[in-house]
């Protein structure tokens, strides 16, 4: 079966993210872009990851965050706050196409720096794909968000 983010084969590609998910935890070099790729390889397959109206809030804004705010860390305790909360969300429609650049791509990385390249490249490119969703880019700007307390 074709994965979502473009590959070939749906289990080759989950076999790729278990790889990735493995080099990570064993060397915390490749720990520290681990977030992002998990935020990216999600938005790539929302049909897995993004199931519900919630979820979709936490990997686009959470996204949004690293790419647009410099992975503020007080955002993201706000964005965590934010989806503890009760909320009544409205999932968007979903995307087709998720940009040229899979997790195949990042694979290729022959070194700890070279991957966290990879994966930052990776997430513009979804990042890019996702910015039919205006709305979403300024989200931390107009929503209740930034007022919460620390
Ligand atoms: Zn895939």
């Amino acid at each position: 079966m074709p994965c979502s983010c473009g590959l070939p084969s749906r289990e080759k590609c989950q076999e790729l993210f278990y790889e990735s998910s493995i080099r990570e935890f064993a060397d915390f070099h490749y720990m520290k872009i681990h977030r992002l790729k998990v935020d990216a390889y999600s938005l790539q397959h929302p049909d897995i990851y993004m199931v519900s109206a919630k979820s979709f809030a936490a990997h686009l804004v959470g996204m949004g965050i690293a790419m647009e705010y410099n992975n503020d860390q007080r955002l993201m305790r706000a964005l965590q706050k934010w989806l503890n909360g009760k909320r009544v969300l409205e999932k968007p429609p979903m995307l087709e196409y998720f940009g040229s650049i899979t997790i195949a791509d990042v694979m290729k990385a022959k070194s700890a720096d070279e991957y966290e390249w990879f994966v930052m490249d990776w997430a513009k490119c979804v990042w890019d794909a996702y910015a039919i969703y205006p709305i979403f880019r300024t989200l931390p700007h107009h929503s209740s968000l930034i007022f919460l307390p620390q």
